[in-house]
């Protein structure tokens, strides 16, 4: 008989995130179609996290199919660097359009994590052409910005950087602004604006992804940009994950009055078709690498910048995102989640639950162990009901593509009610 796909994975793949010695098998994916992938044996799955908050409209979106097919048989890739070509430039037009106010111009990269250390060099760059050294960036607790050295060192979870700790930039750590601890998180500010140059706050806006959805208020949030904005000291809104409508609006920036100088964006950018990231910024950051000194450009570059396919998926996904029926999609789940939120609350193995727009995250009480058996079982408990969810420690989160149907979302709910009571 041939052997799987999954047998056959194991001979020479590596997965990222995966101890192989515990973890050996992976799942065969075959097909992905709207909110559902099919496995090899023909099972079938509800994408409820769209893949790593990617296809949010859909596994294979037709809209998308046909952009980047049409840029497929005219142009496939041609270096960035002294070319450009028409699907950059009308992303670039399309992307100002969307973004916060004051950002102007835009920047390609690979994907999350180079889109991020792209932005930590532009901060500390912008600052050494004006002739000051700075050598400090303050981020939050458990952030995650990505696996690259830069993105590692700014990135507050640090369970996996063991090895590397020794060769991270120099970090200054606050809590997230939750109401209760605003003042001292002010003062915490202060003291590091007093004590070190600080070139920039790195913040994912609102929702901290990788350390399980964890939601905060936008009020909050506020007053430490704000705080940071009148020091002089260039806001970078990490939105890779909170980008292209997640949060209810166009950008989670959009719920704040201070707006970031710089702005990292990837996942969704293109609809999980193909990966691309962008590092935007505001004009004056970049006139402040314009001289007649060739070394005071920035000279950061990957092969693939703005390859021409990716950048027409995007800009489908931009089209798409706009559309009034998309809009009113993600209305829908965001009112869906708020009530379903109400509903799940009553349990009393939940310890709370947040949403915002179409983000729900649900934590359970800590009986369930973090990343113990226990995780495993919830995991292959989903799998088993047909609901692709990766709890993350003791939080189960969904983050449904928004073309999702009523009827699926409701079975998504009704797996999650299940095993919280079963388990
Ligand atoms: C996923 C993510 C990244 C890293 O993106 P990659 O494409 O995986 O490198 C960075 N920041 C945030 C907030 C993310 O969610």
């Amino acid at each position: 008989m041939e052997p799987t796909l999954k047998e056959r994975d194991k001979r020479h793949l590596w997965h990222p995130m995966k101890q192989h010695q515990t973890h050996p098998d992976s799942l065969a994916i075959v097909k992905g179609q709207g909110c559902i992938l099919t496995d090899e044996d023909g099972k079938e799955y509800i994408d409820a996290i769209s893949s790593w908050y990617t296809c949010m409209f859909g596994h294979c979106n037709d809209t998308i199919i046909k952009s980047v097919y049409k840029q497929l048989t005219t142009l496939d890739q041609i270096m960035f660097s002294d070319f450009t070509h028409e699907p950059a430039v009308k992303l670039s037009e399309e992307l100002i359009k969307i973004l916060p106010n004051n950002q102007n111009r835009i920047f390609f990269n690979d994907n999350g994590s180079t889109a991020v250390e792209a932005a930590i060099k532009m901060a500390l760059q912008y600052h050494f052409n004006k002739g000051e050294k700075r050598d400090t960036f303050i981020a939050f607790e458990n952030g995650f910005h990505g696996d690259t050295f830069g993105a590692m060192a700014v990135s507050g979870l640090s369970v996996y950087n063991g090895p590397f700790e020794d060769y991270l930039m120099d970090i200054e750590r606050i809590p997230v602004p939750n109401g209760l601890n605003n003042v001292k998180v002010l003062k915490m500010l202060d003291a590091i604006v007093l004590k070190k140059n600080v070139a920039g706050f790195i913040y994912e806006p609102l929702v901290q992804g990788a350390a399980g959805m964890k939601i905060h208020e936008a009020r909050d949030l506020e007053l430490v940009l704000s705080f940071l904005r009148k020091r002089d000291i260039l806001l970078l809104a990490d939105e890779v994950m909170t980008g292209f409508g997640k949060t209810g609006k166009l950008f989670a920036s959009d719920h704040m009055k201070t707006k970031p100088d710089i702005i990292c964006l990837s996942k969704a950018l293109t609809g999980g078709m193909v990966p691309m990231a962008i590092t935007s910024c505001k004009e004056e950051i970049y006139e402040a690498f314009l001289s007649n000194e060739i070394s005071k450009g920035f000279f950061h570059c990957h092969t693939y910048s703005a390859n021409p396919i990716a950048c027409s998926a995007a800009i489908a996904v931009i089209e798409l995102l706009q559309t009034e029926a998309m809009q009113k999609k993600i209305k829908e789940i965001t009112k869906m989640h708020s009530d379903f939120r109400k509903k799940i609350l009553r349990n009393k193995k939940v310890k709370t639950v947040s949403s915002l727009g179409v983000i729900l995250s649900i934590e359970l009480n800590s009986e369930f162990g973090y990343y113990g058996n226990l995780r495993d079982k919830i995991l292959s408990f989903f799998m088993d009901e047909g609901v692709f969810l990766r709890p993350l420690g003791n939080t189960i989160y969904i983050q449904p593509p928004y073309i999702i149907e009523k009827k699926q979302l409701n079975r998504i709910y009704e797996v999650i009610e299940k095993a919280i009571d079963e388990l």
